[in-house]
């Protein structure tokens, strides 16, 4: 019986190592799949993430004709900032402002760094109105920031589903024509997407 007991004893001990080693692997999976889809400066998300995201959600918003929003943002003469404060500055500055966009959406929305000083917002369930707002609240914290003594402004391009976009590619590109309105109209402001803005649009 006591040989029985001791080896009982030791199966017992040898199923809470294994539950242990499992619990830690997982929890070393979930580490490892956060930092493959985020941006390690921002935290935000990374491209990749963006798209696997549209992936599994723009045909489901089209075909059920829910909501859906994409705003694009981009500093506003970047390269001035770093040639003039350095790169180390021109860093914090990208990390205040994806700050101030994660400060600012809700739940369920995505913040990606979607190239170097630009930014890509999915709102999934936003009207052009509320993702408007959003991104003038955003607008207006960046203008009031000051980060190591400087001052910057981004531009923001906002574009819906429900402007006819086909696919993810074409949602974001009418964001970012509507952004190049923004820059084009002095910077520091939002647009939303028209299709008078399409570079190779429709002849008015
Ligand atoms: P505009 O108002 O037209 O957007 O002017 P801009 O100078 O911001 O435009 P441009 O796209 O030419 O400049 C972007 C700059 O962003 C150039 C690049 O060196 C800088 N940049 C990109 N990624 C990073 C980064 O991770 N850190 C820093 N410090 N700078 C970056
Ligand atoms: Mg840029
Ligand atoms: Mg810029």
């Amino acid at each position: 019986i006591t040989e029985l007991e001791e080896k009982t004893r030791m199966l017992e001990n040898t199923m809470r190592e294994i539950g242990r080693a499992q619990l830690a692997i997982e929890k070393k999976n979930r580490e490892l799949s956060f930092l493959a889809s985020r941006d390690p400066m921002t935290s935000c998300f990374n491209r990749r993430s963006l798209y696997e995201y549209l992936d599994n959600n723009f045909t489901d918003a089209q075909q059920k004709e829910l909501p859906f929003c994409c705003i694009m943002t981009d500093i506003d003469h970047f390269k001035n900032v770093n040639d003039t404060y350095g790169h180390s500055v021109g860093d914090d500055i990208i990390k205040m402002v994806a700050g101030c966009l994660k400060a600012n959406i809700r739940d369920g929305d995505i913040v990606s760094r979607y190239v170097g000083e630009e930014f890509c917002i999915i709102l999934p369930g936003a009207s052009i109105q509320v993702a408007c707002q959003v991104a003038e609240r955003c607008r207006a914290e960046i203008e009031s920031k000051v980060t190591s003594d400087v001052k910057v402004t981004s531009s923001f391009g906002v574009s819906a589903l429900s402007y006819g976009a086909v696919d993810p590619q074409g949602l974001i590109h009418q964001a970012d024509e509507a952004l190049y309105h923004s820059k084009d109209q002095g910077r520091n402001k939002v647009s939303a997407w028209k299709p008078q803005m399409a570079i190779d649009g429709p002849i008015p």
